[in-house]
């Protein structure tokens, strides 16, 4: 059984990559029958926020992606704790261990004596780094030490590399294969002055003692490898396996003097709110659509999967390492809206209501009133956007879409605001004469309604026949599509909608008029 785990830092900022990593992670461990926890990297102190740990189970737990362990009730057990600024006990014996077998030592050099190092390093043409001859805190003797300790001087503990200048190591990840680095020779900080380690050293520690056996990680990783195998060795730990998934990606076009160029880079924190998981939860992206998406960026394979087994959803599918892309992926809204579209077409109109009302609580306060006020009529809503007679419409992605495509089915008439596009062939005749015909309130349904307004329209001068109209359009000032349109227009503010019938009685005898009146004036 595979353990695999969470390593976030408590920013209190989820990126998208984030939730991909956590995904993939704890499928693979369920998948085995496994164990996935958080453990919060909370050691750089600056960037550490109150909230950030809530933060990211919470966010985490919208996904369905829960911990078996971690820093909360009920997820601690003996492999804890799960926070690493709690854990400084653990970090300082493994040192002192090291130390005590020669693999590291204290070294007092200071910020400026570094930058002269550096600048020695690099007029001999060396890679910059603090190794060899230039780490002279590995020169100190036991009583220099004890000298300096006894003193107050501050020191951080650097690792003694036993790395050799031309040595590789071979590394084999599931995802890129077999990998040729060059051995560590660097003797880099374990632990900083102020006894917090570095997330080299702490890494190691914790998966080996919170017994990681699969880590899966950001690529921007794989570079320190050759290092993190040498920690392992060296504090006597068995290596788990590693392996490096591609970030995510977006298309960045500029334009200049030459023309356009594309660029393909990391979803960005600064600049793209589309890297914020919390952009998503705005935006009322379900959270299965979201995870649908990021699957068939991790496995090619899951949308033919899926397509071929309709009723199963993304626990029944198994992942694997090996079919997962090697570079990253282009982040693509379109497909993610698709995906969702789909997934939002098979949810029942119950489940489409718990999910709305569940972002509309946080994200828009006019559905969320409607739909706790008037449960039956906003059911009709939804009825409304989702089925076409007996077929399933697909045009909803996002709950926020219920905004922008109905805001004439979701908006209080003292706020609705409709955008008129006009036709040519518009006369006011035409509302006015529905106006008439609508106050008789003789309809049975969409058909019988649709009847009378030809019979109406015919009297005013619109072809009852669309096709003996294009035929022969003299004499008439348009056509009975004509009139529907801009009755359309008046009561939606749209030229295409649901079925029209339908939306006049979802919004009610009252609205439908307020709106034709409004428009005429
Ligand atoms: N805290 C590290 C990061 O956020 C974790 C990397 C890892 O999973 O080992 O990059």
């Amino acid at each position: 059984a595979r353990v695999t785990r969470f390593a976030p830092s408590p920013t209190g900022y989820m990126h998208i990559g984030g939730l991909y990593a956590a995904m993939i992670s704890r499928k693979l461990a369920k998948q085995s029958g496994g164990v996935f926890y958080l453990r919060i990297e909370d050691t750089d102190r600056k960037r550490e926020l109150e909230d950030g740990v809530n933060e990211i189970i919470n966010s985490l737990k919208k996904f369905d992606l829960g911990f078996d362990e971690g820093p909360f009730e009920g997820g601690e057990t003996i492999y804890g704790p799960y926070k690493q600024s709690e854990r400084k006990e653990i970090y300082q014996t493994c040192v002192k261990k090291l130390m005590q077998e020669g693999y590291a030592y204290p070294d007092f050099t200071t910020a400026e004596e570094l930058d002269e190092i550096r600048a020695k390093q690099e007029a001999a043409k060396v890679d910059i780094g603090y190794y060899g001859e230039y780490a002279v805190g590995r020169k100190l003797t036991y009583e220099q030490i004890e000298e300096k300790l006894a003193a107050g001087e501050p020191y951080v503990v650097r690792l003694k590399s036993p790395g050799e200048a031309g040595k590789t190591v071979i590394y084999s990840d599931p995802i890129r294969g077999k990998i040729e680095m060059p051995e560590n020779i660097m003797d880099v900080v374990l632990l900083k002055s102020d006894g917090i380690p570095t997330y080299h050293f702490a890494h190691a520690v914790d998966d080996h003692f919170m017994r990681t056996n699969l880590v899966i990680r950001g690529d921007e990783w794989l570079a320190s490898y050759p290092l993190h195998k040498q920690l392992f060795d060296l504090c006597g730990f068995a290596l788990p396996k590693y392996a490096h998934i591609a970030p995510i990606m977006k298309l960045e076009v500029t334009v200049d003097e030459e023309g356009e160029h594309q660029r393909k880079r990391k979803l960005s924190k600064r600049k793209d709110p589309e890297a914020a998981v919390g952009f998503y939860a705005e935006q009322g992206f379900p959270s299965v659509s979201v995870l649908e998406y990021l699957m068939t960026i991790a496995n090619s394979n899951y949308e033919e999967w899926h397509a071929a087994h309709a009723d199963k959803t993304i626990d029944d599918f198994t992942l694997s390492l090996k079919k997962m892309p090697v570079s990253g992926a282009l982040f693509d809204m379109v497909k993610l809206n698709d995906v969702s579209k789909e997934m939002i077409s098979k949810l029942t109109a119950e489940e489409c209501y718990e999910l709305i009302m569940e972002w509309a609580k946080e994200h828009d306060e006019n559905i969320y009133t409607f739909g706790t006020q008037d449960k039956d009529g906003f059911m009709k809503t939804i009825n409304l956007w989702k089925m076409s007679g007996k077929k399933v419409r697909k045009d909803v992605g996002k709950w926020s879409d219920l905004r922008a495509m109905f805001g004439y089915l979701y908006t209080p008439e003292d706020e609705l605001d409709l955008q008129y596009e006009i036709d040519e062939k518009y006369t006011p005749e035409m509302i006015t004469e529905v106006i008439e015909e609508y106050k008789k309130d003789l309809f049975l349904d969409s058909e019988d309604w649709f009847s009378s307004m030809k019979v109406m329209g015919e009297k005013i001068g619109y072809c009852p026949n669309v096709k003996e109209y294009k035929q022969n359009p003299d004499g008439y000032k348009g056509s009975i599509t004509d009139v529907c349109t801009i009755v359309r227009v008046a009561i939606t503010g749209k030229q295409n909608s649901p079925d029209l019938f339908t939306i006049m009685n979802v919004i009610g005898k009252d609205k439908t008029m307020g709106r034709l009146d409004k428009f005429l004036a």
